[in-house]
């Protein structure tokens, strides 16, 4: 479902990751009128279109159980002249049996943060939080909640990323990886952001223990992008156009573009109290803004032979770091680049070159002892 509406229901977080660039211990909650204002601005909003709502923060859970309880029957009771589904991102500290029997009656799937083991999950993201999170952790498979870990890759823990693969593999967790980035915030913002080269190599790393081990782990962030190269277009907001079908509603009503730009008051597009039309959202200064970035890809990445499915990566990491100049695409092109080419390269090896690679799907190779190769991620239904 493309068209997405992040909630921001606080900006605060009880955690203080090393590398957060996103809570504010000062932001209000979201009320129950802007709940209400958000299905009001959704029925002339891009009607009947199917619709995905994801709670993120700073920590959603700090809205507590009464407000889910009421604004999931809003949101859903609502819009129902459309298809929607719900998701949240979350650290899971503050998860109670009530709040999880709320949101599997909802069938929300969760998405949560875990840097690795213990001591490198503590280390970046603050002391006794790997307890905390396990707690929420168990509460929520408890309840019947489908969690999803991502792993935040730093400057420091790429050093570890055997120790973290293996970890999420013996440990039977699915592994989605996010690169730091520079923390806006703080004063010194690239402390712990991933180099986009070592970024890259991490992919490829991953690519390799990945295939070594199929059936074992998932590698989300591989299946993603080889799917993207098998369809010929992104299937994840990184590689498509994101300014045209995903908006942010902050604390206060606010409509950014993304739930990244969400306290910076410059991104502001509109708010939903006024109910924007999708023309009204584009022609804020925002709004011009991301569309500009888009045109800027088209020229710029013109030659790019993949700009099909990376489309510029994200506008926030090529944008937000500038205040709001477009300067050049996402940092992370050296990294696309380089995983997107180590994909091709391997795909044609297998169906066309002497790779000692067997496919599961282009016949039996050379090998007596054959493993598993990249097609068989291509083919894999996600
Ligand atoms: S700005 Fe970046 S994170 Fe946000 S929706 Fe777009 S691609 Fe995704
Ligand atoms: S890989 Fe780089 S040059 Fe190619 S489309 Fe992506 S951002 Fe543009």
């Amino acid at each position: 479902m493309p068209f997405h509406v992040m909630l921001i229901p606080t900006l605060g977080c009880p955690s203080k990751c090393t590398y957060c660039w996103s809570s504010d211990v000062n932001s209000p909650k979201m009320s129950m009128e802007t709940v209400e204002d958000v299905v009001e601005w959704l029925r002339l909003f891009r009607p009947g279109e199917a619709v995905t709502f994801t709670f993120h923060g700073g920590e959603p859970l700090l809205a507590g159980a009464e407000f889910y309880e009421k604004a999931l029957k809003l949101l859903s009771e609502g819009t129902r002249d459309r298809k929607v589904a719900f998701a949240m991102q979350t650290n899971l500290w503050l998860m109670t049996p009530k709040i999880a029997r709320i949101l599997a009656r909802y069938d929300i799937p969760i998405g949560s943060s875990l840097d690795g083991p213990k001591w490198i999950n503590d280390l970046q993201r603050s002391k006794g939080y790997y307890e905390k999170t396990m707690r929420g952790y168990r509460i929520a498979r408890e309840n019947g909640l489908d969690v999803k870990f991502i792993c935040t890759f730093t400057s420091y823990s790429i050093k570890f990323k055997e120790e973290i693969f293996n970890y999420f593999m013996d440990n039977g967790l699915t592994l989605k990886l996010h690169p730091a980035l520079p923390s806006l915030r703080s004063e010194e913002p690239d402390k712990w952001a991933l180099d986009p080269r070592e970024y890259g190599e991490l992919l490829v790393y991953l690519l390799d223990r990945y295939l070594e081990n199929i059936g074992r782990i998932e590698v989300m962030n591989i299946d993603l992008l080889c799917k993207c190269i098998f369809t010929g277009h992104g299937t994840v907001c990184t590689f498509v156009d994101c300014m045209d079908d995903t908006f942010a509603v902050g604390p206060d009503g606010s409509i950014y573009p993304c739930y990244r730009f969400v306290g910076m008051p410059g991104y502001v597009m509109g708010n939903v109290s006024s109910h924007p039309t999708m023309e009204e959202l584009k022609s804020s200064k925002a709004g011009k803004l991301m569309q500009r970035y888009k045109k800027y890809v088209d020229t710029h990445c013109k030659d790019c032979a993949h700009i099909n499915y990376c489309r510029g990566g994200c506008p926030y990491n090529a944008i937000a770091p500038y205040d709001g100049m477009i300067k050049g695409v996402d940092p992370h092109c050296v990294a696309y680049k380089h995983i997107f080419s180590e994909i091709i390269d391997r795909m044609s090896e297998e169906m066309f070159g002497s790779s000692s690679l067997e496919t599961t799907t282009f016949g039996p190779g050379p090998m007596s002892a054959p493993r598993k190769g990249i097609m068989s991620l291509m083919f894999k239904e996600i």
